[in-house]
């Protein structure tokens, strides 16, 4: 037995459920993902706490509540191909990778995707491949992607992420003009030329770096 399923039983009640997240895939799959494996091995006892974690790097594992409800809002089919961006510790690919049938992943710190690699490997997902490279570019060579989940602030959408998506497709990502403070947004594909655009309210994540993201300093 799982020495855990009883921390992640109690996360999926209190702080999804609680929220009000109802969608049953979701859950099983938020049920199903061992999130101690993604924390680094002195903060393994706060995996399933109602907050992000350090992984290294000034980078964050993001708070549980937040991977569900981004997965939620992406409206995933079991048969969909999804791009995420900033693989960080790969737990968002691996809770993706119950959901869809392929992940594509693009973290851009070398030592954070080789580790990813490796825990998505420990952690049984061989539906998901982790990139290094500007994910804020996307990824075109596996392209059109159903969905996209992005895990850091933009400034704007990128142009890539509009081109790379299929008719019908969905992009969940933060953005805003400040680095600070963003809003979430889900952006659908109507057409070629045609896009729908939520505000779904404010969030803070840290910043997706590249040349269609922020300019590192
Ligand atoms: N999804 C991650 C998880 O489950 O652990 C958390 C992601 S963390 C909040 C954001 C990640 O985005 C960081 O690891 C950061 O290095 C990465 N990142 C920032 N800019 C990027 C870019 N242009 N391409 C790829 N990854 C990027």
């Amino acid at each position: 037995m799982d020495p855990y399923e009883t921390e992640r039983d109690t996360m999926i009640r209190d702080q999804l459920e609680r929220r009000g997240l109802e969608n049953p895939r979701v859950l099983a799959a938020m049920r199903a993902v061992p999130r101690h494996l993604f924390v680094k091995s002195n903060l393994r006892e706060h995996a399933y706490a109602d907050r992000p974690l350090t992984i290294g790097f000034f980078q964050t594992i993001s708070q549980p509540y937040v991977v569900a409800l981004m997965c939620d809002l992406l409206e995933l089919k079991e048969t969909d191909n999804v791009l995420e961006i900033g693989t960080g510790s790969g737990y968002a690919a691996a809770v993706l990778s119950q959901l869809c049938e392929r992940v594509t992943t693009v973290e851009r710190i070398p030592e954070l995707a080789e580790k990813a690699r490796e825990t998505l490997t420990q952690a049984d997902c061989p539906n998901v491949t982790v990139h290094c490279g500007d994910g804020s570019l996307g990824f075109p060579q596996e392209a059109p992607f159903d969905a996209i989940l992005v895990s850091a602030a933009a400034p704007s959408v990128p142009e890539s992420y509009r081109q790379q998506l299929g008719i019908g497709g969905r992009i969940v990502i933060p953005a805003g003009q400040s680095r600070s403070a963003q809003s979430l947004y889900r952006v659908r594909k109507k057409s070629d030329t045609e896009f729908s655009t939520e505000d779904l309210g404010g969030v803070a994540f840290v910043p997706l770096i590249g040349e269609e993201g922020w300019r590192d300093v």
